[in-house]
Parts: C-alpha cells; sequence; structure tokens
C-alpha cells in the first residue's frame, strides 16, 4: 500500500523493504534454483540485488558524495 502522501524518507525505506522481501523470495534453494522463477539464474532475484544496493547507497541528508563503489564489501543475498 503506497500512499500519495508518503514522505522520500518512507518511500526510500519502502523500496528497501520490498527489494528485500522479492530477494526472499528468490532465494536459491540448495540444488541452486529460484523456487519461484525455477532458474539457476534469476533475472528478479538480481535486479532486486541492484535496486537494494542502489537504495541503500542513497543518503537523503547526506551533503558529501558516498564512498566510491570499489570499497563497498559484497552485499549478503
Ligand atoms: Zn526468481
Amino acid at each position: 500500500m503506497t500512499g500519495p502522501f508518503l514522505s522520500l524518507a518512507q518511500i526510500h525505506n519502502r523500496l528497501i523493504l520490498t527489494a528485500r522481501q522479492v530477494l526472499r523470495q528468490h532465494r536459491p534453494g540448495p540444488d541452486g534454483c529460484c523456487p519461484t522463477c525455477r532458474t539457476t539464474g534469476c533475472p528478479v532475484a538480481d535486479a532486486a540485488r541492484d535496486v537494494l544496493h542502489t537504495a541503500t547507497r542513497v543518503r537523503l541528508w547526506a551533503t558529501t558524495p558516498p564512498p566510491d563503489d570499489s570499497v563497498d564489501p559484497p552485499q549478503p543475498g
């Protein structure tokens, strides 16, 4: 449920929560296949991972740019 008058922080938080939920739903099983898509390279999980990575890099009230991507540790799926 996305209301029409959400703050930027609320939209940001919901974006992160939704991406995490999608990642949980598309977490590969022991055979390496996505239980939802039934593929090995789940494009939905990749997209959710990208959204999560981008959304967590956004600093809404920052006055300085975020640090370089190359020093960021890999995000656990
Ligand atoms: Zn999937």
